[in-house]
């Protein structure tokens, strides 16, 4: 955490315009860690046929809605999270009024909604129903669930070799990637997985939402001043990732450095390109 601190400090300076997300970031993240000392998760069994099936079909070890969670300490969690999204801006502190009011008259049940309905398009459903923003919303939900998801995949991190997997998406939950890492003196490249934190090994020079490696129909370009970061441009399907270099920066936490360059998401979309998973902290 003492690392993250000096990184936002280091960041604000710079880049004084991404004070604010920073800042409320690393709130989010401390309470997160907060929780991660006492969380109670229960070991996940895996069938024998499960590991066959990742080898020999692709799949991956489990889904999304197999990750354990431990229910209470994401409720506390996800009171704290309120706070300080009362606390961040005005559009989140109304947001977060007018849910905390729909849980308050029992109209959404929290506890079953994080245990049994962990699925996306179940919590669209609720805040539309509510007439709750729905970015808020889901990004409450998922903050609160996120140190479960990683003690889930750090349980099952050693059941797999992430050096040759080499697939566009993560072997634990099959979820897409959200950033692409260059690490060592050669530059190996790894993929971060959106939900679960895994990264797992890939080819530098593939696509890693459809899989093309022509090298003409993939593009980069990056900010002067800012190498380490580059923007990975597929023509073939039009989406593109943003790699974190970090032969030539310090290792650090690549959400946090995503962050901190959302202007070349930006150039990004101006240029026609999409990015296939949302940056979840944009709400
Ligand atoms: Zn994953
Ligand atoms: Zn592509």
């Amino acid at each position: 955490m003492e690392k993250l601190r000096e990184r936002v400090q280091q960041i604000k300076k710079k880049r004084p315009g991404y004070g604010e997300i920073l800042g409320f970031y690393q709130k989010v993240r401390e309470a997160q860690n907060k929780v991660k000392t006492s969380l109670k998760i229960k070991s996940i069994k895996l069938r024998k046929e499960w590991k066959e099936l990742l080898t020999k079909e692709g799949f991956s070890l489990i889904q999304k809605e197999d990750f354990p969670l431990d229910i209470e300490a994401s409720i506390k969690l996800f009171e704290s999270l309120c706070q300080i999204g009362k606390d961040s801006n005005p559009h989140m502190a109304e947001q977060v009024r007018k849910i905390k009011e729909t849980i308050d008259h029992k109209r959404i049940d929290l506890k079953k909604l994080l245990k049994e309905e962990l699925k996306e398009q179940r919590i669209e459903q609720v805040a539309n129903e509510f007439g709750l923003d729905n970015k808020v919303f889901s990004f409450l939900i998922q903050s609160s669930i996120k140190p479960s998801i990683e003690a889930g995949m750090e349980k099952l991190r050693n059941e797999l070799d992430p050096e040759t997997w080499l697939k566009e998406y993560c072997p634990i939950c099959g979820s897409l990637p959200s950033l692409s890492l260059l690490k060592e003196e050669v530059g190996k490249r790894y993929l971060l997985c959106s939900f679960c934190g895994y990264q797992w090994r890939i080819d530098r020079l593939t696509c890693p939402f459809c899989g093309n490696k022509e090298q003409e129909s993939i593009q980069y370009f990056f900010a002067e001043g800012e190498e380490p970061y580059r923007i990975e441009l597929c023509d073939k399907c039009h989406q593109y990732i943003k790699t974190i270099d970090y032969r030539t920066l310090e290792e650090s936490d690549p959400v946090l450095e995503d962050l901190a360059t959302l202007h070349l998401d930006i150039l990004a979309s101006q240029k026609g390109y999409k990015r296939p998973v949302p940056n979840p902290w944009i709400t």
